[in-house]
């Protein structure tokens, strides 16, 4: 059959469609039937556009609604391949499927076209290609006007992916936005195959927000949308592709840079950035300061993944915040190294206590007039498994940040007090040395130190007169109730308190000396201010006088002197003359194990008088 001879054969074609449909039949069976002619008409007036098409096919009959889509008579389609019409040829797909439906291999076929209206205007169209009935030749092709869902469709997703208080793209736009451009084919595809993130918080929002109110709060954040948006197109006109700038929730927001030029775009956005928002706002009434702190991260994208991306630019954004605010910062590998391992030693901490890998080594407490052994302090290391042995600095701070000080503290004092009353029984002919121990400050808020030391000091034997505790100026700088309270207790059972780093902080001797402390530990600092022979520096009489004053003082007020890090023998002739009681340093010796002390105490003198 051949539609372009036979003319207005497609109405019969219709009407053998229609009445042969055996569910129309079924369906009808008791109703007055329909004829081939109100079939006719329903098709003539149907607001679907249609049309019948033949197995070549060609158009066999179109409707009005179809002549009206595209422009013309419906009987000017009559014979033209619909395939031509609506554009089913554009795509291999398609055009194999229509094939396979035209051939009666393939029951259906739906798509959608992007069309042009007689108006000159794009309508978007759901085609859709089936077979006309059972047995018959050629296909039903109906054109749905979708447009109006699309746009529906689209502005639900511009609503799902804006932010309404600022109207710029939210959170999951900036990560499908991010992940796009990190897949290989986005990079490979010429470009720089880097990426950079600025990634800010606002710094001082809170405060208006919770001072004015959120709707003043939710003006500025647009305000700073604007501002952000202005500073992406500029750097959109001199570099090509503008930045993506979303708001990522709260005040944070991120410029997102593809294929960026290195760090020194970035490092521009970022400049221009705080220059932008550093410049007061004027809302609602109000002058508005506030400032930003950004975080920058610009690498290769291949390898990267936007988590990875984002957390490194989050954890620098901590960073720019922790260094002083209002800056931007730059992601530094080593200084996240350095994070993720205080991380790693943070998290194994507490089962370290359990697993026994806490060691303590002891350095000797010199009298400086004789030189001979008075005392040690216990210094606890970290035999770690896989970092090796960690001197204190690398985790006492985290100790102290998650508690875990306080088993850990605990078990330093029972492990030093039992030594020091092993080398009292081992030396029983030897005068008893004292053992000092290190106490965190929250060792004195979190647990009950003043219990801990009358149950350790009884369970060992050892007399309270041999254990001293160090304790930081700031620790018992103010302290009132409880610490005061502990420390008093501690001092009414013959313990001795010292004050630990002295003249690190802002300690009044007179008001230190109003509290149960009995020491004074000398901070590094100052001896190291008497080291300038050799050094070819002038000496510095200033600090002598001020240190000898200083211990003159403290003796006064009842105080005894220990000074830390002697290293020299001039250091430490000076401090004898300026009346220092006690040293410690490596003059004498470095923290040691008790063995050495041991063997220190059998030969007594330990450092030249
Ligand atoms: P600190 O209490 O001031 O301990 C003295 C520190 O100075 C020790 O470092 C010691 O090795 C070092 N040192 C001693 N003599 C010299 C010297 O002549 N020259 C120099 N340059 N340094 C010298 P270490 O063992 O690394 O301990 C560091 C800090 O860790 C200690 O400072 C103390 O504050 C803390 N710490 C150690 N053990 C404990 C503990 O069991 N508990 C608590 N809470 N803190 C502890
Ligand atoms: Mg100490
Ligand atoms: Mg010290």
């Amino acid at each position: 059959m051949s539609g372009t001879s036979e003319g207005p054969a497609p109405a019969t074609d219709l009407d053998r469609a229609a009445v042969t449909d055996s569910d129309f039949n079924t369906s009808s069976r008791t109703e007055p039937q329909a004829g081939p002619t109100a079939y006719r008409s329903a098709f003539v007036a149907a607001p679907l556009a249609m049309a019948v098409v033949d197995r070549e096919g060609l158009v066999v009959s179109a409707n009005g609604s179809l002549g009206a889509l595209l422009g013309c008579a419906p009987e000017g389609l009559v014979g033209r391949l619909a395939a031509d019409l609506v554009d089913l040829a554009s795509d291999a797909r398609t055009w194999h499927a229509y094939q396979e439906v035209l051939r009666g291999r393939q029951a259906r076929l739906s798509c959608t076209r992007r069309l042009k209206n007689p108006d000159g205007q794009y309508l978007w169209t759901q085609v859709t290609v089936a077979p006309l009935g059972t047995g018959e030749p050629g296909v039903l092709l109906s054109v749905a006007d979708v447009s109006s869902q699309r746009e529906l469709q689209a502005r639900l997703r511009h609503l799902q992916m804006h932010d309404p208080v600022t109207r710029l793209p939210n959170r999951t736009l900036f990560f499908e936005r991010l992940s796009a451009a990190l897949e290989a084919e986005a990079y490979e595809q010429g470009g720089t195959g880097r990426i950079g993130l600025c990634y800010l918080d606002l710094d001082g929002f809170k405060a208006v927000n919770d001072t004015l109110g959120h709707r003043v709060g939710d003006r500025l954040l647009a305000a700073v949308a604007e501002r952000l948006t202005r500073c992406a197109d500029e750097a959109g006109l001199t570099r090509g592709s503008t930045p993506l700038v979303a708001r990522l929730g709260g005040d944070e927001f991120a410029l997102l840079v593809e294929d960026s030029t290195g760090t020194d775009q970035l490092a521009d956005l970022a400049e221009a950035v705080l220059k932008a928002v550093q410049s007061p706002f004027d809302i609602a009434g109000h002058r508005l300061s506030v400032s930003a702190s950004i975080g920058v991260v610009e690498r290769h994208a291949a390898g990267t993944t936007p988590t990875a991306l984002v957390q490194a630019a989050d954890t620098t954004l901590y960073w720019a915040k922790a260094d002083g605010k209002s800056r931007w910062t730059l992601f530094d590998p080593e200084r996240n190294a350095h994070r993720m391992t205080r991380q790693a030693l943070a998290s194994t901490l507490r089962p370290a206590i359990e697993r026994g890998e806490f060691t303590l080594e002891y350095q000797p407490l010199v009298g400086m007039e004789d030189g001979r052994l008075r005392g040690v302090e216990a210094l606890v290391r970290w035999n770690h498994p896989q970092f090796g042995m960690l001197t204190p600095n690398r985790f006492i701070a985290l100790a102290e940040e998650d508690g875990s000080i306080v088993p850990l503290g605990r078990w330093v004092l029972a492990t030093a007090c039992r030594q020091a009353r092993q080398w009292q029984l081992d030396h029983p002919d030897e005068p008893p040395i004292f053992v000092s121990v290190n106490v965190a400050v929250r060792q004195v808020w979190d647990s009950d130190l003043v219990a801990d030391v009358a149950e350790i000091l009884a369970e060992t034997g050892l007399a309270p007169g041999l254990l001293q505790l160090e304790l930081t100026e700031s620790a018992v700088m103010g302290s009132a109730g409880r610490p005061l309270q502990a420390l008093q207790a501690l001092s009414d059972m013959g313990v001795h308190i010292a004050i630990d780093d002295f003249g690190t902080g802002y300690s009044n001797l007179a008001y230190l000396s109003r509290l149960p402390v009995a020491v004074l530990k000398l901070d590094g600092s100052f001896v190291r201010g008497f080291q300038y022979e050799g050094t070819g520096a002038p000496p510095n009489p200033a600090d002598e006088v001020v240190v000898e004053a200083m211990i003159q003082l403290a003796h006064r007020l009842g105080l005894t002197v220990t000074a830390e890090c002697v290293e020299t023998s001039a250091q430490a002739s000076r401090l004898r003359r300026i009346g220092c009681d006690t040293g410690q340093g490596w003059l004498y010796s470095r923290p040691v194990s008790p063995d050495r002390i041991s063997e220190l105490m059998a030969g007594q003198a330990v450092g030249k008088p």
